[in-house]
C-alpha cells in the first residue's frame, strides 16, 4: 500500500477488494466486518481511519487499548479485543470491549462472564488451533464442543463462533483449505448444539481475501490499512 494514500483511498480499496471477495461467495460487502487491528498505530492514524468511516476497531494490548480510549471514545466504535488473554487482566477487557475473539478455554470464560457489567452481554469467538503447534493460543476441535456448552450456560456471555489465526501459507489454495476447515467445525457445532453461530473471525493482511471465499464474516486487518508497524 502506498504510503501516499489517504485513509479513504485506502479504505475505499480494500473495501473494494471484500466487495469482489464477498459476491465470488454469494454474499454482499455488508456480511463483512472490517475490524481494523490497531496494534502499536498512534491515536492520529485511528482518528482519521475513523473520520473516514471505519467503525470497528481491534486491539492486542489492553493498557495500549485504554491509553487510546478516552481520545476516541465519541467515535461511536464497537470495540474488539483481540490479544492473548491473561487471568488478570479479564476484569477491564470484560469492562471494556464489545467483543472479545480470543476466548479458549473455560477459566477465562467464566472471569469474563462474572466481570461483565453491562447490561449487554459480551459477544465471544472461541479461538480455534487447527495448526496443532503445542505453544499457540486456541483450543483444538476435540475439545471445543465441552467448552460451547459451557459457555452457553454463561448468560453475561453471547457465543458468536469461531477466531482464526492460522500459521502463514503461502498459496491461495493451501490459505483457503484452512479457512475452509474452519468453516466446517462452526457448522458441525451449529448443527450440534442447534443454535446461531453466526461469526467467523479469520482472515489478515496476508489472506483476508481467501477467508472471504470460505465464509469469514469478520477480517482483522493491520499492515494492509494501516501500514507498516513500528517495532513494539
Ligand atoms: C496483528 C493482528 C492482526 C492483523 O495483522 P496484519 O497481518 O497486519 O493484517 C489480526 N489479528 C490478530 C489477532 C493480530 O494480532
Amino acid at each position: 500500500m502506498s504510503s501516499a494514500a489517504s485513509p479513504t483511498q485506502t479504505l475505499a480499496q480494500i473495501r473494494e477488494n471484500i466487495a469482489r471477495a464477498a459476491k465470488k461467495s454469494g454474499r454482499s460487502a455488508s456480511d463483512i466486518t472490517l475490524i481494523g487491528a490497531a496494534k502499536s498505530q498512534s491515536i492520529a492514524t485511528l482518528q482519521h481511519f475513523i473520520a473516514a468511516g471505519l467503525t470497528n476497531i481491534g486491539d492486542n494490548y489492553l493498557d495500549e487499548a485504554l491509553e487510546k480510549r478516552p481520545e476516541l471514545a465519541k467515535a461511536g466504535v464497537t470495540w474488539h479485543y483481540i490479544g492473548a488473554i491473561q487471568s488478570n487482566k479479564t476484569k477491564r477487557i470484560a469492562e471494556s470491549f464489545d467483543w472479545v475473539h480470543t476466548v479458549d478455554r473455560l477459566k477465562i470464560a467464566r472471569r469474563l462472564a462474572s466481570e461483565r457489567r453491562s447490561e449487554q452481554p459480551l459477544n465471544v469467538c472461541i479461538q480455534l488451533n487447527l495448526d496443532d503447534e503445542d505453544q499457540k493460543a486456541g483450543i483444538s476441535e476435540a475439545d471445543l464442543p465441552a467448552l460451547i456448552e459451557a459457555i452457553l450456560e454463561l448468560t453475561s456471555l453471547r457465543c458468536r463462533g469461531l477466531m482464526l489465526l492460522p500459521k502463514p501459507r503461502s498459496s491461495e489454495s493451501a490459505q483457503r483449505a484452512i479457512f475452509a476447515q474452519a468453516r466446517d467445525v462452526l457448522e458441525t457445532n451449529r448443527q450440534r448444539f442447534g443454535i446461531e453461530l453466526d461469526v467467523l473471525s479469520m482472515g489478515m493482511s496476508g489472506d483476508y481475501e481467501a477467508a472471504i471465499l470460505e465464509g469469514s464474516t469478520h477480517i482483522r486487518l493491520g499492515t494492509v490499512l494501516f501500514g507498516a508497524r513500528s517495532p513494539r
